[in-house]
């Protein structure tokens, strides 16, 4: 018979050992073996290396459908319209009906901060989005993930690999010419690289050339000053173009 193996919870007490039969606690100071006899009860460490285990692997296996080529167009064509509105990165929130196993893409309000570069003498986008994900969702659905625009590779950034929560995260790069794919599922702090061709029903489609309009308008801009660089209140409180956006979301 297999030893039962316990997980020591934090606070938790387990029950005492029955007798005769061995079990094995994890804890946060390593694995334990505890046996009780008519003559004694332990409770004595154990190391893997003692155990003949075999090894185990990492894994990940999606069990959701793939992407649909119109949802990739529509993600596509928000991305080079907005992008050529305001020079920056563009996102979207990816939602998941499990019941229909359908998505539906969200569009954030979401904010491109831009510099005033003195050599090009004009404001520039910077290479950052924020946005919020949304507070309530369409009944049956979940947040699954989110997808947004790179200049060039989309490779991710440090920040995005110490942003990303729990989801599919999608990343979009050289929009103007072919664009490609990185395709992350994040799941207990571990980053799986999903091959895009496992979760786009097409990874060659192009661009929709108009997306919904009202997607345009949540793009917001805003401009780093002097009094802004500490990303301070007052610093989120200013933008020119569009006052009064929150501060709250995600870089
Ligand atoms: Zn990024």
């Amino acid at each position: 018979m297999q030893p039962t193996a316990y997980l020591k919870r934090d606070g938790a007490e387990l029950p005492p050992p029955n007798l005769d039969e061995p079990r094995y606690i994890l804890a946060a100071n390593g694995l334990f073996v505890e046996r009780r006899s008519e003559i004694f009860t332990t409770s004595a460490r154990v190391y893997t290396h003692d155990l003949s285990l075999d090894d185990h692997a990492e894994s990940c296996r999606l069990h959701c459908p793939k992407l649909p080529r119109a949802m990739t167009r529509l993600m596509l064509g928000f991305f080079k319209i907005a992008n050529a509105v305001h020079g920056g990165e563009v996102a979207l929130v990816l939602l998941y009906e499990p019941e229909r196993r359908v998505y539906r893409w969200h569009c954030p309000d979401q904010t491109v901060e831009q510099y005033y570069s003195s050599y090009r003498k004009e404001w520039i986008a910077d290479d950052t989005i924020r946005f919020e994900n949304p507070l309530e969702l369409p009944e049956g659905f979940i947040h699954f993930g989110d997808a947004h625009l790179h200049h060039g590779a989309p490779t991710p950034s440090s920040l995005d690999m110490l942003d990303d929560q729990d989801g599919m995260h999608i990343i979009v790069g050289e929009i103007d010419s072919r664009p490609r794919y990185n395709v992350d599922f994040v799941i207990d702090r571990r980053r799986f690289r999903i091959a895009p061709e496992s979760f786009f029903e097409d990874v060659n489609c192009t661009p929709f050339e108009k997306v919904p309009r009202p997607w345009i308008d949540c793009v917001h801009t805003k401009r780093r000053t002097q009094s802004n660089t500490d990303w301070g209140n007052n610093g989120w409180n200013y933008d020119p173009w569009k006052p009064g956006k929150s501060s709250h979301g995600r870089w």
